[in-house]
């Protein structure tokens, strides 16, 4: 079956008033599937909006193709592409009420009366606005007035919807409650949804799928928890989660970085260089600190968060941060023997 969305080498520089440019998009492909929710996550200035924008047709792609189930869309005019946008700002007209606002777009596309009614129903009922369409969007929250951004583009039914950091001007308790509203719409409705994003803890709560930018090229794409779990590079291992990043010489037993010693295989998983520079990262969770036997290391911090104890601990001139249970009793200046049960290789 063809990808709902297909972005093929696609890329993108922009002349920039400096007299530079910039290559906001390098040769980005990827495959979006059909009633899935992906999230394009990377820092800012990376290209997600870039390539948001190429999809909806607000921008032009220098080369490569987009495809909409199948069909090349390069060509077809903005309001002729069956994807929607909502937009950070939301956008909507100060000047009518929350039902205009919704069945705006859907009049624009000359729709009978009656379907323009049921539609605008429907989508108010599915955000949960029902009770205040007479509103102006002056007299609604910022969260209310999301929802409308939503409504009105889901009332249009699209095969794709565009999310272009929706939830960022939200505070964090409303953006929470928001991801769960987007997720429930996402699965009620079975559009296919891509959201922009630069929080990662967003695209891990999100996505089905999650592709990872960094300065203009997608460097991963994959299920939340698979590329948290196998990171194909120091980007990516840093930006989704915390890691250690540790960079030593490979050789047939293990690793050896200075300041901390041998690694060896055991603690490793996955592929290893077998021999010349490099990087392993290792999640604060896959720290193990044992206080019996000969230590290597010393407790500097100790942090209660969200029911386990965050750790700090001095290995030579690195220091590592380890979770562990907060029951493990640990304090300030314990020593330690810090081992690893899963470190990664990755790219630098
Ligand atoms: P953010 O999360 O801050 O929105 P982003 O990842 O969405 O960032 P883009 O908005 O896609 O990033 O921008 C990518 C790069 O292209 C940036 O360096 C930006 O300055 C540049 N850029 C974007 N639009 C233009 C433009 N119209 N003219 C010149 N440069 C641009």
């Amino acid at each position: 079956m063809a990808s709902a969305l297909s972005v093929r080498q696609v890329s993108k520089t922009f002349a920039t008033p400096e007299g530079g440019t910039v290559q906001a998009l390098i040769d980005v492909s990827l495959d979006v599937e059909d009633g899935s929710f992906t999230v394009l996550l990377g820092p800012s200035g990376c290209g997600k909006t870039t390539l948001l924008r190429c999809v909806a047709g607000l921008e032009t792609p220098d080369c490569g193709e987009i495809l909409l189930r199948g069909e090349r869309i390069d060509d077809v005019p903005v309001w002729k592409r069956r994807v929607n946008t909502v937009f950070q700002s939301y956008a909507l007209f100060p000047h009518m009420n929350v039902a205009q606002n919704v069945a705006f777009g859907l009049q624009m596309d000359r729709l009978p009366k009656d379907e323009i009614q049921s539609r605008t129903a429907s989508a108010l009922a599915m955000v949960r606005l029902e009770e205040l369409a007479k509103r102006r969007p002056s007299q609604l929250s910022g969260g209310q007035q999301q929802r409308v951004a939503l409504a009105r583009a889901l009332a249009k039914r699209p095969e794709v919807l565009l999310l272009d950091e929706p939830l960022s001007a939200l505070d964090l308790k409303l953006r929470r409650g928001m991801q769960e509203e987007l997720k429930r719409l996402q699965r009620e409705t079975n559009i296919t949804f891509v959201l922009v994003t630069h929080d990662q803890e967003e695209a891990m709560a999100m996505g089905d799928q999650v592709a990872v930018f960094d300065a203009g090229r997608i460097v991963q794409v994959g299920a939340p928890q698979e590329v948290y779990s196998n990171p194909r590079t120091r980007f990516v291992a840093d930006f989704l989660g915390e890691a250690n990043l540790l960079v030593g010489q490979s050789s047939s037993d293990g690793i050896t970085v200075t300041g901390f010693g041998r690694i060896p295989a055991a603690w490793i998983t996955g592929s290893v260089p077998k021999s010349g520079s490099c990087t392993l990262a290792v999640r604060p969770e896959h720290v193990t600190l044992d206080t019996t036997g000969s230590s290597n290391g010393e407790v500097v911090d100790v942090t209660f968060v969200g029911g386990d104890l965050h750790v700090r601990v001095r290995v030579g001139e690195h220091l590592l941060s380890a979770r562990v249970p907060s029951d493990s009793g640990l304090k300030v200046s314990d020593s330690v023997a810090v081992s690893f049960r899963a470190a990664k290789a990755v790219e630098d």
